[in-house]
């Protein structure tokens, strides 16, 4: 046991570790070792970030996907799902009512819908940042050309979230079907880091078929490619996907690799997701705990969210977005952090390592 904290030492101060290393990590995982590694990534976070948590107002645009990922309850083949797709119309007046709460950042998230063409999402990427003076854009809409990616950023998207899933191929091709490719999600990546994007990719802790070894992989990943985000969340099996009778992944493990990421990459803009928050009621809290600083409440008009479902039961008040804000403030301020308003850009550790003082909402 003394070898796990020797090595969780190391990690904090190196930022890196053997795969054989990390492995030793997993397997030694107590409610010791993995609060002696959150106390280490809460040290390092408030170091960086202090006790801020960064708000990232999520907006649903579109539930429909050409897309057949075996984990996800808006695969294609899932005909029980009704299919919706908002109105730039809308799509603005969420990012209003989000910028009247103090929000600075908006993710746009959907399914591959091939409405969504860079023609349509270039002058809306336009009127979001004219409409709400400095803002951030995020996307997260999949896998796409990267002169779409391009075109994109041109038009002023400012973050990209594309979730690797998994860094191993033969488990990349374990949850999606043969026309998806390990190879494409990685190319998507390298090209949305070449045109100038913040880049977030992630995994889901648990999902069928995923080992330590797998685990091991996403994290040497992770440590390589140096993502300015990434999200983590446990798998929640859907009912209507081939993976209905999976059981979800760890929530105590998805916390302790919220520990292990912040403390090799300090910097990281790391969010306590939403699947996290459903598989455990106080578990965007005890992701702040255990090392993240970003929440993403959802924005998505209240008429839809329960639409969006990728996966049973998620985590969804059927309250307004002001409501849950207010919430969420109180739920933050009872651990002793604060939501702040601030933009929240990722923070290049050695470079800067004072931050400036935010706003308080
Ligand atoms: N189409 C976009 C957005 C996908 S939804 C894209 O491809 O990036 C965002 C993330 O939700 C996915 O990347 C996946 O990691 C996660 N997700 C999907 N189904 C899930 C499930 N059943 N349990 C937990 N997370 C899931």
């Amino acid at each position: 046991m003394n070898r796990f904290f020797l090595l969780a030492d190391r990690l904090e101060k190196e930022h890196r570790l053997a795969p054989e290393e990390y492995r030793y990590l997993l397997d030694h995982r107590t409610a010791e070792t993995a609060e002696y590694l959150a106390g280490k990534a809460r040290a390092v976070r408030e170091r960086v970030y202090g006790r801020d948590v960064y708000i990232r107002g999520l907006i649903e645009i579109s539930n429909i996907c050409k897309n057949d990922c075996f984990y996800c309850g808006i695969r294609r083949s899932n005909h029980r799902c009704r299919r919706y797709r908002l109105t730039e119309e809308e799509i603005l007046s969420c990012c209003a009512e989000g910028y009247a709460l103090g929000f600075r950042t908006f993710v746009l998230q959907g399914g591959e819908d091939p409405y969504f063409t860079d023609a349509v999402l270039c002058p809306l990427i336009g009127k979001i940042k004219a409409s709400c003076p400095g803002c951030a854009v995020t996307l997260s809409l999949g896998e796409r050309s990267k002169a779409s990616y391009q075109a994109l950023r041109d038009a002023g998207a400012d973050r990209y979230l594309l979730r690797h899933e998994t860094a191993d191929q033969a488990h990349y091709e374990r949850l999606h079907p043969a026309e998806m490719s390990y190879e494409n999600r990685m190319r998507c990546l390298e090209d949305l880091r070449a045109a100038g994007y913040q880049v977030g990719c992630g995994f889901m802790v648990g999902s069928p078929g995923q080992t330590p070894e797998n685990i091991v992989a996403d994290l040497k990943f992770i440590e390589g490619f140096a993502p300015e985000m990434c999200g983590i969340g446990p798998f929640i099996p859907h009912n209507a996907t081939p993976f209905a009778d999976f059981p979800a992944g760890s929530f105590r493990l998805t916390l302790f690799l919220l520990s292990l990421l912040r403390l090799i990459h300090p910097g990281l803009l790391l969010p306590a997701t939403t699947a996290l928050g459903t598989i455990h009621p106080r578990g965007r809290e005890l992701g702040i705990l255990a090392g993240a600083n970003v929440v993403m409440p959802n924005l998505s008009p209240v008429s839809v969210r329960k639409k969006y479902e990728l996966y049973n039961n998620k985590l969804c008040t059927g309250e307004e977005s002001a409501q849950s804000l207010v919430d969420l403030a109180r739920r933050m301020e009872e651990i002793g952090y604060r939501v702040v308003t601030a933009r929240g850009d990722a923070v290049k550790f050695n470079e800067k390592v004072e931050v400036d003082q935010h706003e308080t909402l």
